[in-house]
């Protein structure tokens, strides 16, 4: 496949630095003054020209910051210690660098430079990884957040967002047009991480998962250059990012699908923890044959101590389930007056008509950022009475009251698509399960992390194919990523060697350039 380049010109030491010496030896300060600013444009005008003047020399720090349109933080500035921070609060970690991106040339810049001071490079989009995969010690991050913009054309039914969107940002623009696409059921999650590891959500069995509905993006390789990736060009590497995660290159625009979806009849269904059992059983048959306008992902969880929750609820551990109708609205109460009454009337039901972007942030309010995470998670095809007995004894017992179990359903439209279609490839799983120890208080970072484990330990062994959703995964070593790429690991590895052969890109679940015995092609 060719692939297309834009030329990179961003590296211009030897030329200007001699030139600068030359500068040094000027007296007239008026002059040395002009001089700077005249160099400073010569070396910004590089930087965008497509032709090559690059020398071997890495690109200093002050061409760096001459470069950036955004904003580059260091250890002592006042900012450095907020610019440190991800989302997950159990987190910390001292990057040497953090570029705030403003655009693609910026982006450019900061992979450049990166790549030639041999720098350990993490790209961050929304910060929400569990395992922090946005961050690193000692290397660069390379912060896509103020690369934030959308634009929605009605006429071809698409949004374009920049790749430092999250998803509120997305929902609430594709809302104003009646539309929407699929994305993950928390709206401050960045776009960019959830959809390149496969995106699950509320539409999942509706309109598929986000890379079932991702058109096209705009990638920056490791080597600086750009290059679009979608079925017509570099194909290969469209397949890769649809699941393979941040592994290929930097993604500073997607292009989405957008579906009809404006109010759905959705949201939370509780019943007591005794029912759980029976509510399960129930539920795994109902949801392979559910028609794909209901999306329900099941829940054990404590009702949060505070309003809107009711009073008699509080910090009570139940189950439940998050539905999601995007039939007709008119339909809604039929659709749900039998699960109404089957198992007694809920302990709570906000089931009813809702905006989705509502929808898509009714949790957000609950796990702000900071929160201390620890995560497991599984791909699941069946769910056994064996399995049903694990899930009450843990499920049945959460230690805090963000902590949380939830199975969400990944068949219907998203289960369509061949294995190897994409890169995401358990398309024969029923859920992605996700196990989540959760609390404020970094003293029960230990009690949160035992439940969790344990947790996962007692349903592992139930597992469908010993992998998970990657983004679901913290660090888990290569066996734990091989499993979850299943027969499209070697193709990963050997599209891998194509784009990003010395490995720039490895903070994430990382797919090795190289395969261990295996003969990979692209
Ligand atoms: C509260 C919460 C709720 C969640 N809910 C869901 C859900 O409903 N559905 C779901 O599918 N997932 C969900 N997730 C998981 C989520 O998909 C991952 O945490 C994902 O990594 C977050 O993406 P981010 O951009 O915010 O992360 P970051 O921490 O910024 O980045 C994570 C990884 O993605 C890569 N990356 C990010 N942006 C880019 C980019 N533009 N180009 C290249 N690489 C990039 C980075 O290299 C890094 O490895 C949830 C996570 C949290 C914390």
């Amino acid at each position: 496949m060719q692939l297309k380049k834009i030329q990179v010109a961003s590296k211009v030491g030897c030329q200007i630095r001699s030139r600068q010496s030359e500068i040094r030896n000027q007296s007239c300060p008026i002059i040395m003054g002009l001089m700077r600013l005249v160099l400073h444009l010569n070396f910004v005008s590089q930087i965008f020209t497509k032709k090559n003047t690059r020398t071997m020399e890495a690109m200093t720090l002050d061409q760096l910051k001459a470069t950036l349109r955004g904003e580059l933080i260091q250890p002592g500035d006042a900012k450095y210690a907020d610019a440190c921070k991800v989302y997950n609060g159990m987190i910390h970690r001292k990057p040497t660098y953090i570029a705030y991106c403003a655009d693609v040339s910026d982006v450019r810049a900061a992979v450049n430079f990166g790549r030639e001071n041999g720098l350990l490079i993490a790209i961050r989009g929304g910060g929400h990884n569990g395992g922090g995969l946005g961050i690193c010690d000692d290397g660069l991050v390379i912060d896509l957040s103020r690369i934030k913009y959308t634009y929605v054309d009605p006429v071809t039914k698409t949004v374009r967002a920049g790749g430092g969107c999250v998803w509120g940002d997305v929902d609430h623009s594709t809302h104003g047009f009646g539309m929407a696409t699929p994305s993950g059921i928390i709206g401050t999650t960045g776009v960019g991480g959830l959809t390149l590891g496969g995106g699950i959500g509320h539409l999942s069995r509706k309109c598929g998962l986000s890379i079932d509905n991702l058109l096209e993006a705009q990638v920056v390789l490791a080597d600086g250059s750009v290059v679009t990736a979608s079925e017509k060009e570099n194909s290969d590497l469209f397949w890769a990012i649809r699941g393979g995660g941040g592994n290929f290159g930097i993604v500073t625009s997607f292009l989405f699908r957008l579906h009809p979806i404006d109010t759905v009849y959705a949201g939370p269904m509780f019943w007591d923890l005794e029912k759980a059992p029976e509510i399960m059983k129930w539920y795994r048959d109902f949801i392979k044959t559910a028609p794909d306008d209901l999306n329900g992902f099941f829940a054990f969880l404590v009702v949060p101590a505070g309003p809107p929750f009711p009073e008699h609820l509080h910090m009570r551990n139940v189950c439940g389930i998050v539905w999601c109708y995007t039939g007709p609205l008119e339909n809604g109460e039929k659709t749900f007056a039998d699960i109404r009454t089957k198992f007694g009337t809920p302990i709570l039901d906000w089931v009813g008509p809702i905006p989705h972007p509502a929808l898509q942030s009714m949790f957000d309010a609950l796990y702000v950022p900071g929160l201390q995470w620890y995560w497991r998670a599984d791909f699941v095809k069946e769910l056994s009475d064996e399995a049903i007995a694990q899930h009450m004894k843990y499920g049945g017992n959460i230690p805090t009251m963000f902590s949380t179990m939830h199975l969400y359903p990944v068949n219907g439209k998203a289960g369509q698509p061949k294995p190897g279609d994409t890169a995401w490839h358990n398309r024969d799983a029923v859920w992605a399960q996700v196990i989540v120890g959760v609390d404020p208080d970094p003293a029960n970072a230990e009690k949160i992390t035992k439940w969790c484990k344990d947790y996962y330990n007692a349903l592992h062994p139930y597992g469908h194919g010993g992998g998970a959703y990657v983004n679901f995964m913290m660090d888990e070593g290569q066996d734990r990523i091989k499993a979850s790429y299943g027969e499209n690991y070697d193709r990963l590895v050997a599209i891998k060697a194509k784009y990003d052969p010395k490995n720039i890109f490895r903070v994430n679940q990382n797919i090795k350039p190289v395969a261990e015995g295996s003969k990979a092609s692209a």
